[in-house]
């Protein structure tokens, strides 16, 4: 802490200091248990952070008040939780935080004086980029992952071995040869499953439309997604991983941190590429300096730097204090938050007809960008928020991108502040707005509701969709203003002369964009299916779905069940895709999109031989030889069809290892069982 004092004079405590710490420690709690084991914070960071260091000081000057059960003693949170407990063997520590410069400086300072050392004590330090996600230890037994959990109280975690399973990144058995060299018998191998901005925008997206749960930030969706009941559910999130601990280790010694990350992506394990070694601390706030301004560029969550001694026998003599080893330190950016008003609360009508509310704020700079909206998300989320027109509000860019209200400072209500009431009627075309069973998000049903034409065109012309360039908002409002475009298939038929009366449209650019549209016609299928604006299928999905079904066709005949059985595609996004293709109007628009010859090339995902017509295959367990997605694809192309769930139709149940019940229904059906050896020897 930049104001830490340099001598604290000790002292017992007053009743009044201890009623306070007692009422920290008890606030604290809270947030921990709402913030680790809910994946749902009541607090921002910036807040929790403040009742900390409060707390923290009180006992620095108070020694009498500290607890066993302090926070300040203690990692996370008792988790409430339906999954089996994991216990770390090597227990899974925090980390302190720097808040400024002179915070690593001391740190620097307080470590020559652990070690007894002089000014000319040259540490060598190792500088990571901090993952703003959830930690997980991972242990490999000679090479091969048998389990993993989370960090949980430090001690004892949850036992999350299914859903880490499903990370592509994650290998399932590490690489051992000439430069990766030996592998150990036992390892515990730490680090950070993340999600990237793309991914939280989905989740969030999603839950949106349904009205359901949002995420306050990449972190606690990373968190919440690896909890999922349903491997699958967690499969669909598409998280990520960098790794760079280790716990318990048997038969391997790392002699530095720089020769750990150097041997983990040897053995396959995925490191974060922009760590540096540094000699010195002030090359530590270099680097600490530079990545402060960069860290916006990056696809995820950086929420500070981790420095760390870099030679494992001078972390060894460091050692660690109750919640944190003394040998790392974590050097926190400060929160990308700003207070400001809410001036208004108005709706918007998105693709899907679904009536989010939006705070409309007195323009402020947040990281560096003017943010005059922020979204609410749904109504659900306006009442748990309790935002009203005329409140001071704290909003921050979550993920970097999408501003948000993160709470509302109560202290500054007057009392003049105004709830804000749901509309019963579309803004736009002033339909009665209907709420859907099961879902809290209310929508306009009128599908020919001008807002949702402008925003389904915006959306298919955009990039990743058909790309279209020259077709922006203000083109596409004027089109539908002079009754030229209803939906995406007029596009087509449009002609140089039609367009030439727009405002501001010359020969030229009317020839540029006939010229764009015309090129439209052959993307490639994902683009296509994408830019459909079927709800819940984003760019991710559309590629899984086009080279799993091939083609256009195959999907729009798919069942719901079918769907669902494709590996990362969720219950949910099946019935939004069967949805879509049940109304009449989506399949008329894509009849007349095929009959303008638009063709989306599909020779990526197209079967090469008919070898497998007719069979279908289901892969369970753990492939070691080949991934998942390979062993599909090539089903594929040889004709065939690979499926998630096991039923009497299908030819071939292909069991990796740890095969679980798909292994023991195709057992009990009398579906034949290969081996993934005997599967490759096939193909
Ligand atoms: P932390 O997030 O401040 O730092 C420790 C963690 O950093 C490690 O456990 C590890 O998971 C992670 N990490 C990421 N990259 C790393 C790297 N390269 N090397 C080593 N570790 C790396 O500590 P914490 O104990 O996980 O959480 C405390 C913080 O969480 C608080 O400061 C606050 O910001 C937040 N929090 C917020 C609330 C709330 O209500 N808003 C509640 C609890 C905690």
């Amino acid at each position: 802490m930049e104001n830490r004092p340099a001598l604290t004079l000790t002292q017992p405590s007053d009743p009044a200091t201890q009623a306070r710490a007692a009422e920290l420690r008890a606030g604290i709690n809270r947030a921990n248990v709402m913030y680790y084991a809910h994946d749902e914070p009541e607090l921002s960071d910036a807040a929790y952070d403040a009742l900390m260091q409060e707390l923290r000081l009180l006992e620095e000057q108070h020694p009498d008040l500290v607890t066993e059960d302090s926070p300040t003693q203690r990692v996370g949170t008792e988790m409430i939780t339906e999954f089996a407990s994991s216990r770390h063997r090597v227990p899974m520590l925090s980390l302190d935080n720097a808040f400024g410069e002179q915070d690593l400086r001391d740190w620097e300072d307080r470590n020559r004086r652990t070690l007894g050392a002089g000014e000319d004590l040259a540490f060598e330090y190792l500088c990571e980029l901090k993952i703003d996600g959830s930690a997980v230890s991972l242990t490999y037994e000679n090479g091969r992952f048998v389990s993993g959990g989370t960090r949980g109280n430090g001690e004892v975690g949850e036992d999350i071995t299914h859903n880490l399973r499903t990370i592509a990144a994650l290998p399932k058995q590490l690489q051992s040869g000439e430069i990766s060299r030996e592998l150990p018998s036992l390892i515990e191998v730490r680090g950070e499953v993340f999600l990237s901005h793309k991914e939280f925008a989905r989740i969030n997206g999603e839950a949106e439309e349904k009205g359901g749960r949002i995420f306050a930030n990449c972190r606690n969706a990373a968190a919440g997604s690896l909890r999922q009941k349903d491997p699958t559910e967690t499969a669909s999130r598409r998280l990520d991983i960098f790794l760079y601990a280790v716990g318990a280790c048997e038969g391997y010694a790392f002699e530095s941190q720089e020769d750990l990350l150097k041997t983990y992506r040897a053995w396959g394990l995925r490191t974060n590429p922009n760590i540096r070694l540094c000699a010195g601390i002030e090359e530590v706030i270099a680097y600490c300096n530079e990545w402060g301004v960069k860290k916006g560029d990056l696809p995820y969550d950086t929420d500070g730097v981790v420095v760390k001694v870099n030679s494992y026998s001078l972390q060894r003599e460091l050692g660690a204090v109750s919640r944190s080893p003394r040998w790392a330190i974590a050097f926190k950016y400060p929160a990308m938050q700003v207070r400001t008003k809410v001036e208004n609360i108005g709706v918007n009508v998105g693709r899907t007809g679904a009536i989010t509310p939006v705070a409309f704020l007195t323009p402020v700079a947040v990281a560096g960008v003017i943010v005059s909206k922020a979204t609410l998300h749904n109504e659900t989320e306006v009442k748990r928020k309790d935002v009203r027109i005329g409140d001071t509000v704290v909003v921050q860019r979550a993920g970097e991108v999408i501003p948000e209200v993160v709470e509302v400072v109560l202290s500054e209500r007057t009392g003049n502040e105004i709830e804000f009431v749901m509309p019963t009627h579309c803004p736009s075309c002033n339909t009665e707005i209907v709420r859907t069973e099961g879902e809290a998000i209310v929508r306009c049903p009128n599908f020919d509701c001008p807002r949702k034409v402008q925003t389904r065109l915006e959306h298919f012309v955009s990039r990743g969709a058909m790309d279209i360039e020259g077709l922006g908002e203000k083109q596409i409002a004027s089109l539908i203003e002079a009754g030229l475009v209803k939906d995406a298939a007029d596009l087509y038929s449009l002609f140089p002369e039609q367009l030439l009366p727009l405002e501001r449209m010359g020969e030229k650019l009317a020839a540029k964009i006939l010229a764009n549209i015309d090129k439209s016609k052959t993307r490639p299928l994902p683009n296509f299916l994408f830019a459909l604006g079927m709800r819940h299928v984003g760019d991710g999905s559309s590629e899984v779905l086009a080279s799993h079904f091939g083609s256009l066709e195959a999907i729009r005949q798919a069942s719901v069940e079918e769907l669902a059985g494709v590996h990362e595609i969720g219950k949910i996004t099946a019935i939004g895709i069967a949805e879509f293709f049940a109304d009449e109007r989506n399949q008329s628009l894509v009849n007349r999109l095929l009959e303008k010859e638009v063709k989306p090339t599909e020779e990526d995902a197209a079967p090469r031989t008919d070898e497998f017509k007719g069979k279908t295959f289901v892969f369970t367990g753990t492939l070691v030889r080949m991934k998942r997605e390979d062993a599909e694809r090539t089903v594929k192309q040889r004709g065939g069809r690979a499926s998630g769930s096991v039923s009497k139709q299908t030819s071939f149940v292909v069991a990796g290892e740890n095969a679980g019940s798909k292994l023991t229904k195709a057992q009990e059906l009398g579906v034949p069982v290969l081996t993934e050896d005997e599967f490759i020897e096939m193909v």
